[in-house]
């Protein structure tokens, strides 16, 4: 059956949006929004009684029976939880309310969030307050309100607070040097951002036989397939029928929460699909990618398929990870990081990219740290996703302007190509479209930077967190320079010359997947932090406190909790991961296989005597033999397994760091000896599908 989809009539049909707020407020209650959002002030609480009021009516008349605070905890997904609407009248009937103190407060029992030892027990609440410059909408019968999440003393629970924190900063310091360059207008800069999401689609039922999945989200074990992703056949393929179906779906439901999916195709990988947004501002981009990764488990539930959102679900096929574009707009739409057509807009473009290639060069292990995480540990430097080298790719065009620039400066080489910065015009840079280097990091292309380090599953909060908060550190400076100066075309020439000279080291436009980057990086005296364990210990460095606690987007408190969460949680999952290991070889695949090479060794013994002795039985003697002994060792390295995840150290980093090393290589070795048994044994007796059944259904 074929049915119309009207877009621009669905598109953001379930959202309390601005259209919607200015047809259902007062004028005067419309306009101490529009103000409040534009200012960044409170809400009063009569004008939150009337949002409130004009909510509660619009999610009634959409079906919504209750309510919920949407908030963004450390755990990186979503929480809610539920309230219906309804109040007792006194006369045994209910009314349907919802109060603006409601809408601007909740009070979820958070007990048992992460908060890295934030909250005293005594006194564990957490609130949840709206944040107005998100729209509510409803989904699955509840009206959602977007909000923050905060302890009783006001320190941020959540990836939200620090995000919107982050983009007041960045916006006032871009605001201080667009005035140096004449422009009185701009109010507010926004942080525009666009999140491409990878993911994986696999058959409800495999998914259910499968409990390294199910409570992992990756498979742990698995011999590799006779055919792998090889062929390139699924790249860009046409899309079949169920996913394509599932697929439609997803975007009008994404429509419809006015979430603007634009693309959709199929990755490297078997059964690996793409998803990208139009951007927006960076913080409606997180609640929509939040939004997107929500709905994409919902709806593939429907269609009977499971989405894989974990960064590494099966061993030998690429894994997912999340390209985070990211710019900056003025409140009239003008993109500062487009490079322009005059003099004067070319000095103000060089001006943000000398900002932003100092800020990456000088905050290196900041911006990894944001990306250290178990699953992304699988991607990072494995020839399938950048380095765990943090550098930035600028393209032959791009790069030879910063070149010149450098060399303007070169007294040996006076003459050449001098590039005067105010005066001379930029060549062309083209929208760099063909030369794409996937092997980059952070890529500049054309008119934004992308950041390609995220893990699928992760919140873009934190990497949007550091970006912005390192722009606009190094803006603060530039500004504190140039409002200073008596010539300002010459403090500009050398500002940008001698920026471009310190941190040209960060810009690296070669093959980041060889073993050469490594060695040259090392010289360049980059940091190399190859994993999780080895990251995060850096996050909450003196350098990287002075560098938040000075703009305000985290105490020192918050920002050594959020370090503490983060190791916690790498520490928890890989103990899971053990775990289910251990319960999977014990009473899954060692059962299977002992019951295989026994039954064969009952085969043997019968055809003995069918036979008075003159079958040979060569080949399951042989089997016999090779499942016992791969038996032994699995039985062996498995107990080694579980006794190491009972000598965890307590410290949270020697914790990380034990894990990182001694756990992880025991899995290996469970997983080597586990898979091949499955190449051993028959597949009737093999108790759950393979990497074929789920990757080639
Ligand atoms: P591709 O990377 O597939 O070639 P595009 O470069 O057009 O496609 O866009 C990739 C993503 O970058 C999309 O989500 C898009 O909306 C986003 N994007 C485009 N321009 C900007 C910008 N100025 N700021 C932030 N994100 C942007
Ligand atoms: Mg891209």
């Amino acid at each position: 059956m074929h049915h119309c989809v009207c877009v621009p009539e669905i598109f953001g049909s379930d959202v309390f949006n601005e259209a919607t707020m200015k047809q259902r407020l007062s004028v005067e209650d419309y306009n101490v929004w529009k103000q409040c959002i534009q200012n960044g002030t409170p809400l009063e609480l009569n004008t939150a009684n009337a949002i409130a009021e004009a909510m509660k009516n619009w999610a009634v008349e959409k079906g919504a029976t209750h309510y919920t605070h949407w908030f963004q905890p450390m755990t990186g997904i979503t929480a809610e939880k539920h309230d219906s609407f309804i109040s007792a009248d006194g006369e045994g009937r209910v009314i349907m309310e919802f109060s603006g103190k409601e809408l601007v407060r909740g009070e979820p029992d958070a007990s048992s969030f992460p908060s890295g030892g934030l909250r005293a027990t005594f006194e564990a609440r957490g609130y949840t307050a709206w944040d107005p410059t998100s729209f509510a909408f409803v989904k699955d019968g509840s009206l959602y309100i977007p909000t923050c999440f905060f302890s009783y003393t006001g320190e941020a629970l959540d990836k939200k607070t620090p995000l919107l924190r982050s983009i007041d900063e960045v916006s006032r310091e871009t605001v201080r040097i667009l005035r140096l360059f004449g422009d009185t207008e701009t109010k507010r800069v926004q942080v525009s951002v666009g999140a491409e999401q990878e993911y994986f689609l696999i058959p409800r039922t495999s998914y259910a036989q499968r409990e390294d999945l199910r409570l992992t989200g990756r498979t742990l074990f698995g011999a590799t397939p006779p055919k792998g992703q090889e062929l390139d056949d699924h790249y860009f393929g046409a899309i079949r029928t169920r996913v394509s179906k599932f697929m439609s779906d997803l975007d009008v439901q994404l429509w419809r929460l006015g979430v603007l999916s634009k693309t959709k195709h199929n990755e490297g990988a078997p059964c690996q699909h793409e998803l990208a947004p139009i951007f927006t501002d960076a913080s409606n981009a997180c609640d929509a990618n939040q939004l997107t990764m929500m709905v994409m488990k919902k709806c593939a539930a429907k269609h009977d398929l499971v989405c894989l959102l974990h960064e590494k679900p099966f061993a030998g096929v690429n894994g997912s990870g999340k390209h985070n574009n990211w710019s900056l707009c003025t409140d009239s739409g003008k993109n500062l990081f487009k490079p322009g057509q005059t003099p004067r807009q070319n000095a103000q473009f060089l001006v943000f990219l000398a900002a932003f290639i100092k800020g990456i060069d000088e905050y290196q292990d900041f911006l990894r740290c944001t990306v250290a995480f178990a699953g992304n540990d699988h991607r990072l430097g494995a020839n399938e996703a950048p380095p765990a080298i943090i550098s930035i790719f600028l393209g032959d065009e791009l790069t030879a302007v910063v070149d010149s620039i450098i060399n303007g400066t070169n007294y040996t080489e006076p003459q050449k190509s001098l590039m005067r910065i105010g005066v001379d015009v930029l060549p062309s840079i083209p929208k760099d479209t063909t030369d794409r280097n996937r092997t980059s990091p952070i890529a500049f292309t054309g008119n934004k930077f992308e950041f390609r380090m995220l893990g699928s599953s992760q919140s873009i909060a934190g990497p949007n967190i550091a970006l912005n908060t390192i722009m606009a550190e190094e803006l603060s400076k530039f500004a504190d320079i140039l409002e200073k100066a008596d010539d300002f075309d010459l403090a500009l020439q050398k500002l940008v010359c001698d920026t471009l000279t310190q941190h040209q080291r960060i810009i690296f436009n070669g093959n980041g997947y060889s073993e050469e980057w490594k060695d040259e990086a090392a010289k360049r005296g980059l940091s190399n932090l190859r994993n999780t364990a080895e990251a995060l210990p850096n996050y909450a460095s003196q350098k990287n406190i002075e560098l938040v606690t000075k703009h305000g987007i985290f105490t020192e408190a918050e920002f050594q909790a959020r370090q503490e969460i983060h190791l916690e949680a790498y520490n928890k999952l890989i103990i899971i991961e053990a775990r289910t290991m251990v319960d999977m070889v014990m009473h899954q695949i060692l059962p299977a296989a002992l019951r295989y090479s026994s039954d064969l060794a009952d085969g043997i013994n019968r055809k003995r005597a069918a036979s008075q002795g003159t079958i040979k039985a060569s080949a399951e003697k042989a089997l016999v033999q090779r499942i016992s002994d791969c038996c032994d060792t699995l039985y062996e390295v498995t107990e080694k397994l579980c006794s190491d995840t009972k000598a965890v150290p307590l410290d949270s980093s020697a914790a990380a760091n034990y894990n990182s090393t001694v756990i992880v290589q025991d899995m290996q070795a469970v997983r080597e000896c586990a898979d091949l048994l499955e190449t051993l044994t028959a597949k009737e007796y093999w108790p759950y599908p393979t990497y074929s059944d789920l990757l080639f259904y």
